[in-house]
This record gives structure tokens, C-alpha cells and sequence, in this order.
């Protein structure tokens, strides 16, 4: 195609775009580029001092006591869950709304994933459900996920699966900014798993971190990011180091770059930025979307808590038929998620009793909606994925009243 041919196929592409209404759109903080360029000019791409200042300014955002960062959060899952050392197969609890990756970590670490249903309101287990799936099954260890961005109350699912704290994991990919009675999510956790994918709340593209208050666990985590390796090529190749090293354990490949970790710094001084103005959108969507037929708006018992919306998730009756009306009125939408317990390779592993015996997940899961919203989004965005949703459902047959 020629240079003309190509500038109208922009330009027409465009024209069609600017009436779009995309589900999320990574942000990027300003001066990340240079940054990237000073870091590729440097010499040192790889796993190196861009690594460590990110671990220690994620370390100090959090109010952590270490952060060992890795390729992703199902890398730093998979690390956490095999630092427990647990007998080949011991069960693992974890939400049956969920992502794939979250259950895959659990078995690729040799374990076996027990699913426990959720509350309706929170979309998180609940102490009821957790402590049921207990006494089912005698957990060695469980992981927990902040769904949406809601910091869950890691004590007490612990308690209610009468489980240690240092036997939880801490799914914490939607939890960025999250906190629970003036504690960061992750925070004060044996082992806390964050993501900064595309679309997560502090994007780097790929990346994922892990926060601990044990110092052990995160030395064997440091280790084991990186093939097992006593010391990475970056301590080898320090003034003093030596080309000697030995492997301890059989680790992953699972490091951060020194590229990605400069991109990393560089997001975490917008990210208070970007959460307040995700909580101004959620307000300005609460305040639309109220009242809308058919409508159920995210649950609201915020006493003592900090969401983190990373999604504004309503419920909604025929959900499918709503997709699609919305993506063809360019109003992007997605789901989260679709329950693992319907995932035919989850039914094959885990068999049908274990995958039919999470009720409220199946309910639930028909009518989950994830709208738009990420920090850029603007009002007249907002106002056009309002007025989708409310003529999709007004247009709707109304079910006729009772008595
Ligand atoms: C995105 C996500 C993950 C996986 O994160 P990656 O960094 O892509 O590996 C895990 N759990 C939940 C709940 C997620 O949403």
C-alpha cells in the first residue's frame, strides 16, 4: 500500500474509532519513555538496579516489608505457592470466580485447586464458603483475590479455613491501592501477588511482583524467579562478584527486566493519580446508572475500606444479549470472569461433583458485566456508555409487576 492509500485508511479508521467507547486503555505516566531510553542507553536490560529500586519504591507504596518483582502474577502465584513447600497434591483453596492463570499457578506447583463459592454481594468467598470448603477437604493452604479491586479480609478467611496466615497466598492483581482499615492490600502479607498487565491498574504491559513480611520466603522467591540461581548475572557481574554459583532448588524463568521495571517507576508516581480518578468515575457511574431497570450496581459495605476499582462490575439479567447490543453501539464491555469451574480443562482435572458445587458462581457468573473504566476515560465517554446501557434496557420488555 502506498504512502496516500495508507493515510486515508488511518483516517478512516479513526473517523470510525472516535465515537468507540473502549473497555480499558493502559496509562502511562509522563517521561516513561525517556526513562526507558536512559535505561536501554545504559547497558543493563536484564534483571539488574532497575529491578531493585522498583522492588523497594513498590515496597514503600505498599508499606511492605520486601517485594520480590517477577514476569507476572500467575509467575509470582506459582513462586509464592511453591515457597510453602506442600506435599505433592495438597489441596488449595481458591475462588471459583476467578481467573484461569490464578487456578493453573496452583496446579503447575503440584497442587491440587479446591473451588469455593462466592457471596453474591462481594463476589469473593465468604467466610461461610470458605470455612465449608474446609471442612470438605482439610486445606494446606489457600488463595484469596480482591475481585474487582475489594480488599478482602485476608484474617478472617484465614480463621474460617482455620488455616496460618503464612499458608495464604494473596491474589492481589486487582488490588493495587486497595486498602482495609488503613492498610495497603498486601501490606501485611505473608504473600501478596500483584500484577501490572495491559489492562491492571498500574500497567507495565507484563509484570507481576510478589509482597512479603518474610524475609526467608523472599530470598527463596528471589532465587527461584530466576532458574534457582544463587546469585543473578547482575550480583555475578558486580565489582567483587564472582562467576560462581550454585542452584539450590529447580526455579522458574520467571524474572523481571530492568525495561520493565523502569517503566514501573515511573507508573507508581501516577498511580494515586489514576485511583483517584477511577473512584471520581465510579462515582459518576453510581450516580448514571442508579436506579436503571434490571440494574444491579457493585456491592456498596465500604465501612473502613479503600476500593481499588479496578472494574465496575454491574449484574445484569440476559447479559449476553446486552454485549451485544453495547458492542455494536462501539461501547466495549467484558467479563469477569468466566467461572473456572466451567473451563472444560478445569471439569477434566477437577471432575463435575467439584465443578457443580459452586451455585452462586454459576448465578452470578450469567449476568456479570465489566463497563469501561480506566483513568483517560472521559465524561463524554462515560455519558455515551450511560446512555447505551440505559436505552439497551429501557427498550427492554418490562416483566410484568406481581399482584
Ligand atoms: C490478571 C489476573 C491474574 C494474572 O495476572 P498476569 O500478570 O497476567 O499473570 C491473576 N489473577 C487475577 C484475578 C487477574 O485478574
Amino acid at each position: 500500500m502506498g504512502q496516500v492509500g495508507a493515510k486515508q485508511d488511518r483516517a478512516s479508521r479513526d473517523r470510525a474509532e472516535r465515537g468507540k467507547v473502549p473497555f480499558a486503555v493502559p496509562a502511562f505516566a509522563g517521561g516513561v519513555a525517556a526513562r526507558v531510553a536512559e535505561t536501554l542507553g545504559s547497558g543493563w536490560v536484564t534483571t539488574g538496579p532497575q529491578v531493585g529500586g522498583f522492588e523497594r519504591d513498590f515496597a514503600e507504596y505498599l508499606g511492605a516489608d520486601a517485594v520480590v518483582a517477577v514476569a507476572s502474577c500467575t509467575a509470582a502465584l506459582e513462586l509464592a505457592l511453591r515457597a510453602l513447600d506442600l506435599p505433592p497434591g495438597a489441596p488449595v483453596l481458591t475462588p471459583s470466580l476467578t481467573f484461569c492463570g490464578a487456578v493453573n499457578a496452583i496446579l503447575h506447583a503440584g497442587l491440587r485447586p479446591v473451588l469455593v463459592d462466592v457471596d453474591e454481594d462481594t463476589l469473593v468467598p465468604s467466610e461461610e464458603t470458605v470455612a465449608k470448603a474446609a471442612a470438605r477437604t482439610g486445606p494446606k493452604a489457600m488463595v484469596t483475590q480482591n475481585q474487582g479491586g475489594y480488599p478482602v479480609d485476608v484474617a478472617a478467611l484465614a480463621a474460617a479455613a482455620r488455616l496460618d496466615r503464612t499458608r495464604v497466598v494473596e491474589d492481589a492483581a486487582h488490588g493495587p491501592g486497595a486498602a482495609r482499615g488503613g492498610r495497603k492490600a498486601g501490606a501485611d502479607a505473608h504473600a501478596a501477588c500483584f500484577s501490572f498487565y495491559a489492562t491492571k491498574n498500574m500497567p507495565i504491559g507484563e509484570g507481576g511482583a510478589v509482597a512479603t513480611n518474610d524475609p526467608v520466603l523472599a530470598d527463596r522467591i528471589r532465587a527461584t524467579r530466576l532458574h534457582g540461581m544463587s546469585k543473578d548475572s547482575w550480583k555475578r557481574y558486580l565489582p567483587g562478584g564472582s562467576w560462581r554459583y550454585d542452584v539450590r532448588n529447580v526455579g522458574l524463568k520467571a524474572n523481571m527486566t530492568d525495561i520493565q521495571a523502569t517503566i514501573g517507576r515511573a507508573q507508581l508516581t501516577a498511580l494515586d493519580g489514576w485511583q483517584d480518578e477511577r473512584a471520581r468515575l465510579v462515582r459518576r457511574y453510581d450516580e448514571a446508572l442508579g436506579g436503571l431497570p434490571g440494574l444491579v450496581l457493585p456491592q456498596r459495605n465500604l465501612d473502613g475500606i479503600t476500593h481499588a476499582w479496578h472494574l465496575y462490575q454491574v449484574r445484569v439479567p440476559d447479559r449476553d444479549a446486552l454485549i451485544a447490543e453495547l458492542t455494536e453501539a462501539g461501547i466495549g464491555t467484558s467479563v469477569h470472569f468466566i467461572p473456572v469451574n466451567q473451563m472444560s480443562a478445569y471439569r477434566t482435572l477437577l471432575g463435575p461433583d467439584e465443578c457443580e458445587a459452586v451455585p452462586v458462581t454459576d448465578r452470578v457468573a450469567e449476568e456479570l458485566l465489566s463497563l469501561p473504566l480506566f483513568p483517560g476515560l472521559t465524561e463524554a465517554q462515560q455519558d455515551r456508555v450511560v446512555t447505551g446501557l440505559s436505552g439497551a434496557l429501557s427498550s427492554r420488555r418490562r416483566p410484568a409487576v406481581a399482584g
